[in-house]
């Protein structure tokens, strides 16, 4: 038992370090992505400019990195406010509608007036964003993302977000949450630890079905605000 709390402790002071480290690497960033800007004002060769367009990407991409670092190692308060899911889910569409229409892909929506929860709004809106993203990149091109939001009787609101993309087995589905997981050359892995993370400290859960090669669904289940 107290091997246990040490361990918590240390890991407590892992991730403050990690935030702090994180929060001052920030800042030097930001200096170096503002001088990127202003060179590409200068008069550039058609390379320099596309040296620097990567630079300020990758720069933009370590930054996403370290904001869901962040978030993760963001002390836990309770939740509070009643906020508007029907919007939220709304908002969170149209976020990643020019992500889905880049990669031809349809976002088709059925989403009940008035639900409503108590909770985080940008933490919800950033689970939904992260799920969606995962089924637009799961699809890579062409293809169909299906989300719908309803009360069920037993008063549990319910977000399905499915998609018709690479799915997975079920090892793959075994492993997902697990922060560094991921497939992608480019992933982090830390997207779905966040949202796991997220809707638990909400009172809900996600419950995950996939079928290789015909997609997968994201069930978000979390209890009414009203
Ligand atoms: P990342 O997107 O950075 O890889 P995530 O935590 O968001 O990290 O996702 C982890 C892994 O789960 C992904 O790399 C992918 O293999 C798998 N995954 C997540 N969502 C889906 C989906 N809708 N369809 C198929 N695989 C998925
Ligand atoms: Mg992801």
């Amino acid at each position: 038992m107290k091997q246990e709390l040490i361990l918590r402790e240390k890991m407590d002071v892992v991730s403050q370090l990690a935030a702090s480290v994180a929060h001052e690497v920030r800042n030097p960033m930001t200096s170096v992505r503002g001088f990127m800007q202003l060179m590409q004002n200068e008069r550039l060769t058609e390379k320099q400019d596309m040296y620097i367009n990567i630079s300020i990407e990758e720069l933009d991409r370590a930054q996403g990195i370290i904001n869901q670092y962040l978030d993760l190692a963001k002390p836990q308060t309770n939740p509070h406010e009643t906020i508007d899911l029907t919007s939220v889910i709304h908002q969170s569409i149209n976020v990643m509608q020019s992500y889905a229409v880049l990669n031809s892909i349809h976002i088709q929506h059925e989403v009940e007036p008035s639900l409503e929860i108590v909770g985080f709004k940008l933490e919800i809106q950033q689970v939904l964003i992260n799920i969606i993203k995962n089924a637009i990149e799961a699809i890579k091109s062409e293809g169909e993302i299906r989300i719908s939001a309803a009360k069920q009787s037993n008063g549990i609101i319910s977000i399905l977000i499915e998609d018709n993309g690479a799915g997975m087995t079920e090892d793959q589905i075994k492993k997902l949450g697990s922060p560094y997981y991921s497939t992608k050359e480019k992933g982090t892995g830390l997207g779905l630890t966040l949202c796991h993370h997220i809707v638990k400290q909400m009172g809900g859960h996600i419950i995950i079905k996939s079928e290789l090669n015909k997609g997968t669904c994201f069930n978000i289940k979390l209890p009414s605000g009203t």
